[in-house]
């Protein structure tokens, strides 16, 4: 844990947030400030900073990422199997605001860019 990580603090449970979902490794919430009818965070447990900062051993967990995401899918729209949009910015510049590995999760409208 890093001590001043937002995500690290409500991974802790420091800050009350209700996880949409929560695994050994990952938690899922949804985004303060949704961007779509569906705007969920997922993120491994394990601080890490950016994707650029990812190294060999960590790839396992950015591969759970992405099948967390499947699951959500799936559950979404109650079964129905919808589109969605997976993000990752890496670096203020591409618009990272918080500094602890997170992937977007984006569905429930049409997305055009
Ligand atoms: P980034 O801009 O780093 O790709 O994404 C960070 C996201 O985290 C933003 O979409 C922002 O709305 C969300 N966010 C920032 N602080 C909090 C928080 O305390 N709780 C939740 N649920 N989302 C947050
Ligand atoms: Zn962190």
């Amino acid at each position: 844990m890093k001590t001043d990580c937002i995500f690290c603090k409500i991974i802790a449970g420091q800050l009350p947030t209700k996880p949409y979902t929560e695994y050994d490794d990952i938690l899922v919430i949804r985004d303060i400030a949704p961007k779509a009818p569906t705007h969920l965070l997922i993120m491994p447990k394990k601080h890490i900073h950016d994707i650029a900062s990812v190294e060999a051993g960590d790839m396992p967990l950015v591969a759970r990422m992405i099948t967390v995401a499947q699951e959500i899918a799936q559950d979404n729209d109650k079964g129905k199997k919808t589109d969605f949009r997976l993000m990752i910015n890496n670096g203020a510049g591409a618009g990272q605001s918080v500094f602890h590995l997170h992937m977007h999760f984006l569905a429930g409208k049409q997305m055009s860019e």
